[in-house]
């Protein structure tokens, strides 16, 4: 297959916002298409050649590129930079470019699939001395057999550039399109929740159709989409919610961590966090306890990793554990960190998926799979707190121990024979309250920045506000909730344009649905905590859009930004349009004094209003 079929296909899905059209674009290619090109279709397809847990990245630097397009185009170097200043994406300026040098090469031979991917995993593995230039003859020679379309699509390929604007959901709506029926969309949307590969829920689909994709199961080494809780503002409808008895668990303020372990000759411990990033280089120490305690050959588990004072035997706040989120200086960060993972979940254990399991079966099997040795002098591994509770006021009292064990809140986890693990989604099966909400606090979100506003006044120069959005995962796409500019201090303010760069976006990002136009567009990344006084329906914003009142979203009242930058969370796992609307509903029982509260907090007033 020739490459340029990939790239007229890109080109066909980026000329359209609409999600109908980007799936019949896809169901289409993929159904012309042989089964052995669709694994690195979509890899490419958002710029990768894996899925996304495995941390490599092609990440070649814009010089480089740009160096490469003026080789192939016999232009100077200056003047391709010049062009890049102007356009910022090294994509267009090759497009543009790799025209005038069409007539000037005659020996050039058509572009490859086969012969891209190969090409690319070279560019991806070279390391060492000489590595910038064999990356960039690499891809000069792949350039000068391009056309236009190839040139722009392999220039954004190669700097982490690629930006169709097909979502997982449009993905997995063609996949079914293609290769299924309506009917068969949950069980392809499960397969990719436990794998995290799409590449291989398509392959499998391609090749074996859905029999295949059921037959999928939970593997070590492959993470597993985090299962989310939903949350209620108080103990009574909870209690109401659950049926009247629950399992309730202290809620740790840490790090969330999915353990895959596997022992013997070939072993091996791979921590995730909730965004699949691969933690294992920052808690060697509980790698190592968890692989040295498990009774069994093989588990998957989940915990919260937790910064531990030993000497008072206390556990200490988030911010002490992010310290082992560093890059560098980890050796000692394990020294003078210490943390405990509390584990509360089991998903696999010796060639048994667990995730269709009910919870009480789960955490029995969880506790049974540890050995209780203690080790050097604290314990590193133990499971979280837990008591089956069938009243209000025992709940409150397990809350109450929950608060003065230095923890955020309880979790409820229910009891019913439908209490699966379910990977990737947020719902009732497991609902937290947290210390908050019991104080007439303001209540806080989780938003991603989809837009920025340039400062005036002491904030020229930089962002002066953020376009914040939420995540509807009915629908796949994001929403706006608020204007936010306060909350900032100088330093996050000087640091933020260069956070956000990696993504910036030169128009309104596909997946995002916005009245208001920022200064600069972000596709959906970064995700920040905020605060909110009050949610009230927006005529401006788009979140929850019709939900409350038709043709307007609910917008966040006097936002203000808790200096949290969320890390771990990935922008799906923001909070979602429901939890929006519930927020919403629930206000009428809400404290008056908490709405003035954040009115003072909020120094610049409502952004937007
Ligand atoms: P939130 O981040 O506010 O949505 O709360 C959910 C998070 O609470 C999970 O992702 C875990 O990181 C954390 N957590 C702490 N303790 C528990 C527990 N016992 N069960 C489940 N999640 C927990």
């Amino acid at each position: 297959m020739l490459f340029s079929e990939l790239a007229e296909m890109f080109d066909r899905l980026e000329s359209t916002s609409s999600r109908l059209e980007m799936t019949d674009i896809l169901a289409e290619y993929f159904s012309g298409i042989d089964p052995k090109y669709i694994r690195q279709t979509i890899y490419l397809s958002v710029g990768r050649l894996h899925p996304d847990f495995v941390p490599l990245e092609l990440g070649m630097a814009d010089k480089l590129v740009l160096r490469a397009i003026s080789t192939v185009s016999g232009r100077s170097l200056s003047e391709v930079e010049d062009m890049w200043v102007k356009t910022g994406d090294p994509g267009e300026v090759a497009e543009v470019l790799t025209q005038s040098k069409k007539q000037m090469t005659l020996f050039s031979e058509p572009l490859t699939f086969e012969g891209v991917v190969d090409s690319l995993l070279k560019i991806e593995s070279a390391s060492g001395k000489d590595s910038q230039d064999r990356k960039t003859k690499i891809l000069s020679r792949m350039l000068s057999d391009s056309g236009p379309l190839e040139a722009r699509y392999l220039c954004r390929i190669v700097t982490g550039r690629m930006r169709v604007g097909a979502g997982t959901m449009t993905v997995m709506d063609a996949l079914s399109q293609a290769f299924a029926s309506k009917d068969d969309r949950p069980d392809i949307e499960r397969a990719f929740n436990i794998t995290c590969d799409m590449g291989l829920v398509a392959e499998t689909l391609a090749e074996n159709g859905m029999d295949g994709v059921r037959a999928i199961k939970v593997a070590v080494g492959s993470p597993v989409k985090v299962m989310l809780a939903e949350r209620l503002r108080s103990l009574p409808d909870i209690m109401a919610r659950m049926g009247g008895k629950c399992a309730f668990e202290y809620k740790y303020d840490g790090i969330r961590v999915q353990a895959h372990i596997r022992k013997g000759p070939d072993g091996f411990v791979k921590l995730y966090s909730r965004r699949l990033e691969d933690l294992t280089s920052n808690f060697p120490d509980i790698g190592e306890a968890l692989a040295a305690q498990l009774r069994g050959k093989e588990a998957i588990i989940e915990g919260e990793c937790v910064a531990y004072d030993p000497a008072e035997d206390s556990l200490l706040p988030f911010q002490n554990v992010t310290h082992r989120r560093k890059k560098h200086g980890m050796s000692k960060a394990v020294e003078d960190v210490p943390v405990r993972i509390f584990m509360f979940d089991m998903l696999y254990r010796d060639g048994e998926d667990l995730t269709l399991k009910p919870y009480p079966y789960r955490r029995m099997l969880l506790e049974s799979s540890f050995s209780e040795s203690e080790n050097e002098g604290y314990d590193r591994l133990g499971y979280s707190e837990r008591a089956v509770i069938g009243s209000e006021e025992e709940a409150r009292k397990f809350f109450d121990t929950a608060i003065g064990s230095k923890c955020e809140g309880i979790m409820a986890k229910s009891l019913g024979q439908d209490s699966v693990y379910r990977a990737g989604s947020r719902g009732f099966l497991w609902i937290k309250y947290k210390k908050d909400y019991t104080q007439a606090l303001v209540d806080s979100f989780d938003l991603t920045v989809v837009g920025a506003f340039y400062g005036m006044g002491k904030r020229a120069g930089v962002y002066g506000a953020l376009l914040m959005a939420a995540y509807d995962p009915d629908t796949g796409r994001w929403g706006t909730a608020c204007k936010l500019g306060t909350g900032f201090d100088d330093a996050f303010l000087a640091a933020l344009p260069g956070m956000l760069e990696k993504y910036k976006t030169d128009k309104k990002p596909s997946s995002v649905d916005a009245e208001m136009v920022p200064d600069v567009w972000f596709v959906p990344g970064l995700v920040l905590e905020v605060t909110a006084a009050d949610i009230s329906i927006s005529p401006i914003h788009t979140i929850a859009c019709g939900a409350v009142k038709e043709g307007a979203g609910l917008g966040l009242r006097f936002p203000r930004f808790t200096g949290r930058v969320r890390d771990d969370k990935t922008p799906e796992q923001c909070t979602t349009a429901a939890e929006i609307v519930e927020f919403y509903e629930m206000q009428d029982e809400r404290d008056v004094e908490s709405v003035e509260e954040a009115e003072r907090a909020s120094e610049d007033g409502p952004a937007d209003e």
